[in-house]
């Protein structure tokens, strides 16, 4: 006598339940993994064909929107994210502007930030690729060198960007590139040069067209070494360009130009409400062109935001507060174990001190953590228990025994 079981098919393939892994049984018919599986592949395509990078019903979100959806990722830095969320804002609103003839064109803005490493600018650049339907990608200008150097080409960012877009021109010619480090690019000094720069003002000259907007012949594959592939023309007149860079050193031309000096106390009357801790906020345009920039550069960079330094308090909030945050995501690793992991104040108190302490900023939160945590990670898994608690002791004894030196910069 036959099992019912045992005749099951899937509906779709007509593989019988034997013949498969496993069969999903629904009103009146069943479907096996395999077709699942390939029914779950095509959902995906189709859904990718429709809304990859599509503007359409899109819900335009406000500047304070956007702010708030960053505030949910980045802790602090409120005037960065204050010019970046009206910046995006304006991009989407000239992305769906009608072209019409007499009508004001609303001309892009690129955007360039400035703050020490490990503060923020890449963060808040791709949280913002993160709630975005346009391509986005990251570059980094060390590696540009003017053509015919060893290193990338410029058009080798577009081509990132075709890649970010799957190829579609359309989508990437609306699509936003960040560009990191563009600091490493300045040249040496105010002066122009009288020997070729290669990996400077040559880059910057270089920049400045994809900046300005024009057809730029990208190659599909990047690199010189596919020479035969077709050249494949994008316009950069609407892709947002967003540059970040540490700028280390800039603080000392803020301060010549603000005509007051970083240490000592002979500060010129008007300089009395200069708080000398932070230059950074009175950065100006004029100081980028001191620091190298060349003034076309900073034309086609018009809005000009700061990061503000890391305090121990920003660094304690880091570590728990974001969406993602370090902490939150050793809790969602032991909780997946079964165990609920408890983090003291003063053990978090005592990381952030660690941070401070070896000058690795909102970066050297993690590698601590790492460092604490490894022990934990590889015994727990094997014991049964439902509560880990971290103490200060714990995390003291734990880092002391980690090859900690090495965490200690310089
Ligand atoms: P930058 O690009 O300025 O050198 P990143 O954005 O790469 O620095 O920051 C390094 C890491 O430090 C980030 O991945 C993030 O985990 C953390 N971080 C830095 N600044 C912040 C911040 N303001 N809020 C939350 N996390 C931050």
């Amino acid at each position: 006598m036959t099992n019912k079981e045992d005749t099951d098919k899937c509906s779709f393939c007509g593989r019988e339940k034997k013949d498969v892994e496993l069969l999903i049984a629904g009103i009146d018919g069943h479907i096996c993994d395999r077709c699942a599986d390939q029914a779950h592949s095509i959902i995906l395509e189709e859904i990718k064909k429709d809304n990859t990078f599509s503007l359409d019903g899109v819900k335009l979100m406000k500047p304070m929107e956007i702010k708030e959806f960053l505030d949910e990722y980045v802790i602090g830095q409120d005037q960065a994210k204050k010019v970046l969320s009206v910046a995006v804002y304006n991009h989407y609103k000239r992305l769906t502007q009608r072209i019409d003839d007499d009508e004001t064109e609303i001309e892009k803005s690129n955007i360039i930030l400035v703050g020490e490493t490990g503060t923020g600018k890449t963060l808040l650049a791709r949280t913002i690729a993160r709630m975005l339907h346009v391509p986005f990608t990251i570059v980094d200008a060390t590696v540009l060198t003017e053509a015919g150097y060893v290193g990338e080409d410029i058009e080798s960012l577009l081509t990132r960007l075709l890649q970010a877009a799957d190829y579609n021109v359309d989508a990437a010619e609306r699509g936003i590139v960040f560009i990191d480090e563009i600091d490493k690019i300045a040249r040496k000094g105010d002066n122009p040069s009288i020997t070729r720069d290669v990996s400077g003002e040559g880059v910057q000259q270089g920049l400045l067209k994809l900046l300005e907007g024009s057809v730029v012949n990208v190659p599909p594959q990047g690199g010189r070494k596919h020479p035969e592939q077709k050249l494949i023309p994008l316009n950069t007149k609407n892709i947002l360009f967003i540059c970040g860079g540490a700028f280390d050193g800039i603080e000392r031309k803020i301060a010549q130009r603000l005509n007051t000096k970083v240490v000592g106390y002979s500060a010129a009357k008007n300089t009395d409400r200069i708080d000398k801790e932070n230059f950074l906020q009175y950065i100006s345009p004029l100081d980028l062109k001191s620091f190298g920039l060349i003034p076309e550069i900073i034309g086609r960079l018009p809005v000009l935001a700061y990061l503000n330094p890391l305090d121990a308090e920003t660094l304690r909030n880091i570590l728990t507060e974001p969406k993602n945050s370090v902490i939150k995501q050793y809790m969602k690793l032991f909780a997946l174990d079964g165990i609920e992991l408890e983090f003291e104040e003063e053990a978090l108190q005592f990381i952030v001190d660690k941070a401070v302490e070896f000058k690795l900023g909102a970066r050297g939160l993690r590698s601590i953590c790492e460092n604490i945590m490894i022990d934990a990670m590889f015994e727990m898994p094997s014991e049964s228990i439902q509560k880990f608690p971290i103490t200060k002791a714990y995390a003291e004894e734990k880092l002391d025994k980690s090859s900690v030196q090495r965490l200690k910069a310089g």
